[in-house]
């Protein structure tokens, strides 16, 4: 299932101001680091709010787990990523504007995006996160 937010039918029930829980699983190729991968799906927990202008602006927390080795000492590691996402979505976008049509938000590559910036750029155990400075 896409997950999208149903513009149109929000602004007929005048519904400027919404909420939508998504959970889906996430690509393991937008990992970047050696042997970690998800350990859980994604979880989105978006509010967006339908502006005059048909702009739709959204907010949310994208959270997931982290498995794998240590960057550092190849220990397990695990560690669960909380991040905090936001887009604009416009029917004529521009910028760093997310387009929609029709009617509806298309929300995967917003999702696709947030995972992307939410990864960190290593996984430590506790005892590396400890000594290190992250
Ligand atoms: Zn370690």
């Amino acid at each position: 299932m896409i997950p999208r937010i149903d513009v149109k039918t929000a602004i007929a029930k005048k519904n400027f101001v919404g909420e939508t829980d998504i959970s889906f699983d996430a690509d393991g190729a937008l990992i970047d680091i050696p042997y970690v991968e998800f350990a859980s799906p994604v979880r989105a927990a978006l509010r967006y709010e339908i502006f005059a202008d048909d702009k739709v602006e959204v907010t949310g927390e994208i959270s997931f787990l982290l498995k794998g080795l240590c960057s550092r000492c190849l220990a397990e590691a695990e560690r669960e990523i909380v991040y905090s996402a936001e887009g604009l979505f416009a029917p004529q976008p521009k910028d760093e504007e997310y387009g929609y049509s029709n009617g509806f938000i298309d929300l995967r590559e917003f999702l696709r995006d947030s995972v992307l910036f939410a990864l960190p750029a290593r996984l430590l155990c506790a005892s590396c996160a400890e000594d290190g400075s992250e």
